[in-house]
């Protein structure tokens, strides 16, 4: 079990305070995910772009009330997740901010990359993307049929499909992958800034959970992308692409996983509130609890060895099966037309079902812990 010391305690802590911004945000962005305009500029939406932007490229006037995180650990990273996705994680995903763009640029781009796109950023009014699943090939990223072909003058030219893309029908900035040869070392991603580029399509996709992600398809026809928007040039073949970036998945698995476990605890302690007497109370809350245990022990473990993802993909099988099952006994729980009278919980109900499928699904995972199991990474 994980001991809480000063700094985890302040960390989760700041992140309630954070979410308690968060859930009155939720119906209304459920609602209409379009009208952002009222939520732009509040205390929590600034509290996270700001922690999520490295500090040589943060505003200087931060305009919120809220303490910012400055994460040391992915321990700390999920510590506030859990608090976070407690007050609602699909108006979490609402937010304009770096997100997992931002992790690769980080990691991938020259400064000259890093500071384009931060700098877009400001302002809180732009959101970014992370194009890599394509419509024939989601868990598979390395099978993937966008092309970068050369331009003939040291240039790219975009072509493919993307889908499943949260806010690509409405993104600034971000990032599109896809290969300039065969290889799986060829698979590369590219920085793009959206304008009015001929041969860019966008569309929002309706979603059933999890709205805020605002989830879209894309699709190019020659859309040119210049040589310096390539991320990775100035590394090593290997660290360029996606083979550079697992270690970013196997932090990502375990983001979702916090969402997870965050929107289960609050659904359990929702019918807590509102049923006193409700059959299963501890044992949901008790399941969730065991749950968020497992996710803090598979990040200290990614915090000692950040290329060893078993851990990780055994937290998110049992994070997003239990939070499924705490919403099946929180609807059954609240009573007849009780989702009807309690939409924040009906909305809870729907958006869980998303996380199983974000960042390899049940199948995946169950792969990888059995390679974990057979490597012998599953006794370290
Ligand atoms: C809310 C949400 C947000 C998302 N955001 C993004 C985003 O910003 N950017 C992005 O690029 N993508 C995003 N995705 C897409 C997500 O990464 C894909 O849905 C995921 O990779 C699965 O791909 P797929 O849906 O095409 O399923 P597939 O990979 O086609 O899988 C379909 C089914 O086959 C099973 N399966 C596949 N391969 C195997 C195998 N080898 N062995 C056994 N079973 C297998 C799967 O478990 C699944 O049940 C998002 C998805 C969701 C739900």
């Amino acid at each position: 079990m994980i001991e809480f010391d000063d700094r985890l305690r302040a960390v989760r802590d700041d992140c309630r305070e954070a979410a308690e911004d968060l859930r009155p945000r939720a119906l209304s962005i459920d609602a209409d995910p379009d009208a952002m305009e009222e939520h732009f500029d509040s205390p929590v939406y600034t509290m996270i772009r700001q922690s999520n932007t490295p500090v040589e490229f943060r505003e200087s006037v931060l305009g919120g009330s809220l303490k910012l995180m400055d994460s040391k650990s992915v321990l700390e990273d999920i510590v506030g997740m859990v608090e976070l996705a407690r007050g609602d994680m699909s108006t979490m995903f609402a937010c304009p901010c770096p997100a997992l763009a931002g992790v690769f640029v980080r990691m991938l781009g020259n400064p000259e990359q890093q500071e384009r796109f931060y700098t877009k950023l400001h302002g809180g009014r732009t959101w970014t993307f992370f194009a890599m699943t394509e419509p024939d090939h989601g868990n598979d990223a390395t099978a993937m049929q966008t092309r970068f072909d050369k331009d003939g003058s040291g240039g790219w030219l975009l072509n493919g499909a993307k889908r499943y893309i949260g806010h690509g029908a409405r993104g600034g900035i971000g990032l599109v992958f896809g290969r300039t040869g065969r290889s799986a070392l060829s698979i590369r991603a590219a920085l793009v800034e959206v304008g009015p580029a001929q041969g860019w399509q966008s569309t929002r996709l309706n979603m059933v959970g999890l709205r805020g992600a605002y989830l879209s398809e894309l699709s190019f026809e020659n859309v040119p992308v210049s040589a310096d928007m390539l991320l990775g040039e100035h590394l090593p073949v290997t660290r360029r692409g996606v083979w550079g970036a697992i270690k970013t998945f196997n932090n990502m698995r375990i983001q979702i996983s916090a969402a997870a476990v965050g929107t289960a605890i609050a659904m359990a302690e929702y019918v807590a509130e509102h049923r006193k007497n409700a059959p299963g109370v501890d044992l949901a809350v008790a399941r969730a609890e065991a749950a968020r245990e497992l996710i803090y022990e598979a990040a200290a473990r990614l915090d000692r060895d950040p290329e060893r993802g078993y851990l990780s993909s055994a937290a998110k099988l049992g994070a997003t099966r239990m939070a499924v099952q705490t919403a099946h006994w929180a609807a059954a729980s609240i009573g007849p037309a009780g989702l009807l009278e309690h939409p924040l919980l009906e909305k809870w109900t729907r958006d869980v079902r998303a996380f199983e499928f974000m960042d390899g699904t049940t199948n995946i995972q169950r792969l990888h812990v059995a390679r974990g199991y057979q490597s012998g990474d599953a006794d370290v």
